[in-house]
């Protein structure tokens, strides 16, 4: 038995017959359900309710043809996904992902997992997920036009803004945005918020692109002075990735008086003991799209190491994974603990592997699930709609405001549900519940059929 309790080990036995081969799903599904066992024991109205059976099955999946002609002439063909997990408190919401690796395992635990997040950040909004197996990486901006474009005239079918109101993931930024967008607004001649991470001019919020990586920053500041009266400043801290959120997250860290000294990509990772310079970095990856590998060749005294694993080896205070899941093995974490470090915060989703998260939990390290700190990406999509119905901008201080005080939010509330349920601190625990209790009492007052 892997539950304790048998209502748990019969609903995840039903999930894995049913989901075969999606080991990530199902990673992210038996994580939620450990942490529900103390909610199964006092609340059996939500049992009765048959609330958890019901959250483990997407409200729909859509899996699409995305055909569309590249530079050569030729025909190519992406498989396209977009997961309708859960709308009990509000329209689906959550990321598209553009990557080889996206498929039906990789969309269903995402969208799986932002039904809880969209939760936790107290907007109205429900979990959903989409992507599509295409590479960005090497394409030129016609291609990736084009395909935007195809992939969108599907997906407009299942989209809307009361519906579902996807955004950026990995490998979607303001460009694909911008490409679907215009696709979607030429062939629906609206101008409905239907997409968010929109440029800012054409219906973006300010300080969405900086979102997820501030938010993470104020969720540790939080946790860090709540539950050892310290902060960010002073400390050495690695970030891997180098994406959207990794970037903005080395800003905020630096704006906070902590020290980044190093950062990956998937070919390696630069090592900086000065501190990364991250106006280098911008301008490699935001502006160049090139490898990080450059960096260590602008920068004297940086250096660059071929593959990704070496960089759980340096010694910091902080670490915050920002690429992708499973990124920290269980050796990368033992690693991390022998070095002293004293907080780990997840930017990417799911970027510990449960093995991971036990070292880092046995060893005393304040950890941060994705769920909960990464939530600020999201929280300032929500804040996006929230203008764009009111055909209104808030300033780039009031929306970071705004994020703060969610992100600060939500760690009293995991917090206080890991108290609550007899695991003080156990914040994996925490925010699977506090976000998992507010949507099952919408369902339940939603009635069966829902
Ligand atoms: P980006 O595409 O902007 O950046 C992803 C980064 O991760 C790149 O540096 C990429 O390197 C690296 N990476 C990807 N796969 C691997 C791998 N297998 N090994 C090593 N490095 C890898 O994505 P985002 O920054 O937007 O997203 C990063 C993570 O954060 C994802 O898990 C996403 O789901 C999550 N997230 C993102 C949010 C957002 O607002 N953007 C919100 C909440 C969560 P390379 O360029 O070489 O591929």
């Amino acid at each position: 038995m892997e539950f304790k309790s048998s209502y748990l080990q019969g609903i995840y036995e039903t999930v894995c017959k049913r989901n075969p081969n999606e080991p990530e799903f199902l990673q992210a599904v038996k994580e939620v359900l450990e942490s529900l066992e103390p909610v199964v024991a006092k609340r059996q109205d939500l049992v009765d309710a048959g609330i958890i059976e019901r959250m483990v099955e997407p409200e729909r999946f859509v899996q699409f043809r995305v055909p569309w002609v590249d530079d050569a002439g030729k025909v190519q063909v992406n498989r396209g996904f977009r997961v309708q997990f859960n709308s009990a408190i509000g329209p689906y919401k959550g990321g598209l992902r553009f990557h080889p690796s996206v498929c039906a395992s990789v969309i269903k635990f995402l969208g799986f997992e932002q039904t809880f997040k969209n939760s936790l950040t107290g907007l109205p909004m429900g979990g959903g997920k989409g992507g599509c197996d295409f590479d960005p990486k090497g394409k030129s901006e016609g291609e990736v036009m084009r395909f935007c474009q195809s992939f969108m005239t599907e997906l407009m079918k299942h989209i809307g803004p009361d519906t579902d109101v996807p955004a950026g993931d990995m490998g979607v930024g303001a460009r694909e945005i911008g490409y679907m967008y215009g696709q979607f607004h030429r062939l629906s001649n609206t101008n409905s918020c239907v997409l968010t991470g929109k440029r800012v001019g054409a219906g973006g919020s300010l300080a969405r692109t900086e979102a997820t990586g501030y938010g993470l920053l104020y969720f540790v500041e939080e946790m860090l002075k709540t539950l050892k009266n310290d902060s960010v400043k002073g400390k050495t801290i690695i970030v891997s990735g180098s994406g959207n959120v990794a970037i903005y997250a080395v800003e905020k860290a630096h704006e906070l008086g902590g020290k980044v000294v190093a950062m990956y990509d998937s070919n390696g990772y630069v090592y900086d003991k000065d501190g990364i310079k991250l106006d280098v970095i911008k301008q490699i990856k935001e502006v160049e799209r090139a490898r990080i590998s450059e960096y260590a060749k602008r920068v004297p005294g940086a250096e660059y190491h071929e593959g990704c694993k070496g960089i759980w080896g340096i010694k910091c205070d902080i670490a915050l994974p920002c690429a992708t899941q499973n990124e920290i093995s269980a050796e990368d974490a033992q690693k991390l603990v022998d070095n002293g470090v004293l907080v780990v915060a997840e930017g990417a989703n799911m970027p510990s592997t449960p093995e991971a998260i036990e070292i880092f939990q046995k060893n005393g390290v304040l950890f941060a699930p994705a769920k909960a700190s990464n939530a600020g990406g999201v929280a300032v999509s929500g804040l996006e709609m929230c203008q764009n119905s009111m055909r209104y901008n808030w300033s780039f201080e009031e929306v970071d405001a705004k994020l703060k005080t969610i992100m600060q939010e939500i760690f009293h509330n995991s917090f206080n549900a890991s108290r609550e349920f007899g695991d003080e601190g156990n914040l994996v625990m925490g925010a699977n519940i506090a976000g998992f209790l507010k949507v099952a009492e919408a369902m339940k007052w939603h009635g069966v059929a829902y």
